[in-house]
């Protein structure tokens, strides 16, 4: 069904619209179906996780971090991760930066944006995000790049909410990628949309949505 399931979702979004295979808790087997369908960029959400299906799948998949960040453990992953979606604090992309810099790579970054009306969901306020993006503490960690904003909706059917919170994203989002640009911050990616609202996030200018369970199944 993983084949079937993504091609599904490949015909209904355009193709400048990334799609990030969220495969969290999935064993291996069901990475590699997904693989074989031609999918290579994949989502976790626990680094120890990742870190196992990073050396057991084949070596062009591009990892994504997708999780809340927890700082001491950027180490384990700062070897491959593509793209780290989910930073909140100026802190995380200076060890982000350190970790970076032992192996001479430079990390891909999304600042997450707290936009669900929920106190669960992590994020960073529009204001501490323009704060970070115009520090000039910035321009010293060569070894990340902001390249675009993330976000998570409230769980809710709502629409209307939905639509208020993606919009509210989108607007910001724009008004950023018009104002800011520097060698290590260039806002292209906006990742917002999970399996029940990726179409409404992706009319709201998401590029980058996030799908899991439409893909692979409920999770336990
Ligand atoms: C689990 C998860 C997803 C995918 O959720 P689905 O509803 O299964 O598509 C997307 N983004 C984040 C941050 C997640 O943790």
């Amino acid at each position: 069904m993983i084949k079937e399931n993504l091609q599904k979702i490949k015909n209904t979004i355009p193709d400048k619209v990334t799609l990030v295979a969220v495969s969290k808790t999935k064993p291996v087997a069901d990475l590699q179906e997904a693989y074989d369908a031609g999918q290579r960029i994949f989502g976790e959400n626990r680094i120890q996780e990742m870190v196992e299906k990073y050396e057991t799948l084949p070596k062009d998949i591009k990892w994504h971090m997708i999780g809340h960040l927890q700082s001491n453990k950027v180490k384990y992953m700062a070897h491959f991760v593509d793209l780290i979606h989910g930073v909140d604090t100026f802190k995380k992309l200076k060890e982000i930066n350190k970790q970076a810099k032992k192996h001479n790579r430079v990390i891909n970054c999304l600042l997450q944006a707290k936009i669900a009306k929920e106190d669960s969901k992590f994020g960073l306020s529009f204001n501490d995000i323009e704060e970070i993006l115009q520090s000039p503490k910035l321009k010293e960690l060569e070894n990340i790049k902001i390249v675009g904003l993330m976000g998570m909706a409230t769980f809710t059917d709502n629409q209307e909410q939905l639509q208020e919170e993606f919009s509210s994203l989108n607007v910001f989002f724009k008004q950023q990628k018009n104002t800011i640009e520097t060698k290590n911050c260039r806002l292209e990616i906006l990742s917002m949309g999970m399996s029940g609202d990726y179409l409404l996030a992706i009319s709201n200018g998401s590029t980058m949505i996030r799908v899991g369970s439409s893909i692979f199944g409920s999770r336990n």
